[in-house]
């Protein structure tokens, strides 16, 4: 661990770093784990795409397929499904038969477009713990999207628009491919329609959408679902959607329930990170001797881990202390 984030010494490779290095492993496109600057990426294939939207169009970027072995300096790295976005991958580092896991961020349930998980047996794993408390216990995707299309019909019935708010890389997709297209129109916001064609463009299989414009009449969006980015609430660009209900798509919304924003109808409680008994079940089916909690309630779930027999360490990231309840649906969910 360095100012900088995770490295890997005997291979000078960071990972996931947070400021600019040399040579970097990164696990996802999230804005808290893939930063600008550096000189050179190693990530998925769906990953690619991302980087170049978010970060530049020219950056030094090398892209693999899950479980290729890639050498750096004597050292294999390959990369696992971690089933959190399209694209995210657990880093696994071996040396001289010590294998280390960098889990990324992670979920084990398959939602249709991130994959399944994949567990990787090591002896030094390092997780994430977003939502390492027992109170977080996820519902099956199934009953999710049962209740978001009930919403949207019901919303219809009520001659409203619906505006279902999701983070625009990974949750906007799984939205949007599991979502019921049979109850009527989708339309993207312009973050969420971006990096949609960006990963549809490196083979993910996601159906297109259209773009909300203003070309289109205020009478095409009767009925319709629009998925958009919790930047657009309480912007101008909804006005178009009015009468409109808004519907919030995160695991936050287990605690804060529906009201924590004034302009949110309804929450969903869905989230693409682990919930406690996932957290749980990853970290000893790792096998790993020692675990390393990065992310989210580390204190806490160091501290359940250690009553438990496991050697675990609390890791300190660069947003640790700055998360304020007011942003942690913006960095913490990624
Ligand atoms: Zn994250
Ligand atoms: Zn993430």
């Amino acid at each position: 661990m360095t100012d900088n984030g995770i490295y890997i010494p005997e291979a000078k490779v960071y990972i996931d770093p947070w400021k600019p290095v040399e040579r970097c492993v990164i696990t996802h496109g999230h804005s808290d784990h893939a930063r600008f600057g550096s000189k050179s990426y190693l990530c998925h294939h769906f990953t690619k795409p991302i980087l170049k939207y978010r970060l530049a169009p020219d950056i030094n970027c090398e892209s693999v397929e899950y479980g290729e072995k890639v050498m750096i300096n004597g050292v294999q790295f390959s990369l696992h499904p971690a089933a959190h976005i399209p694209g995210s991958a657990q880093i696994r580092i071996e040396k001289n038969g010590q294998v280390l896991v960098v889990s990324g961020d992670y979920k084990t349930e398959n939602d249709g477009l991130s994959g399944k998980f994949e567990l990787v047996k090591c002896h030094t794993f390092i997780s994430e713990s977003t939502f390492g408390l027992p109170i977080f216990k996820w519902k099956p995707q199934t009953e999710i999207f049962d209740e978001i299309n009930s919403w949207w019909k019901n919303n219809i019935s009520q001659n409203k628009t619906s505006v279902l708010i999701g983070y625009a890389l990974g949750k906007a997709q799984r939205i949007l491919k599991n979502v019921d297209k049979n109850i009527g129109r989708i339309f993207l916001h312009g973050a969420v329609y971006n990096i949609n064609e960006a990963l549809r463009a490196a083979g993910l299989p996601l159906d297109h959408f259209d773009l909300v414009t203003p070309e289109i009449p205020n009478s095409a969006y009767k009925n319709a679902l629009i998925v958009a980015p919790s930047s657009a609430l309480g912007t101008p660009w909804m006005n178009k959607f009015s009468p409109y209900s808004v519907g919030y798509c995160s695991g936050w919304m287990q605690v804060r329930g529906n009201k924590r924003r004034e302009a949110i109808d309804r929450g969903f409680v869905m989230s693409d990170h682990a919930d406690w008994e996932q957290l749980n079940e990853v970290i000893s089916g790792t096998g790993a001797e020692s675990v390393f909690i990065t992310h989210g309630y580390t204190a806490t779930f160091v501290k359940w881990l250690r009553e438990k027999g496991i050697d675990a360490h609390e890791l300190e990231t660069y947003f640790t202390g700055e998360t304020t309840n007011a942003d942690a649906d913006l960095i913490a969910e990624q």
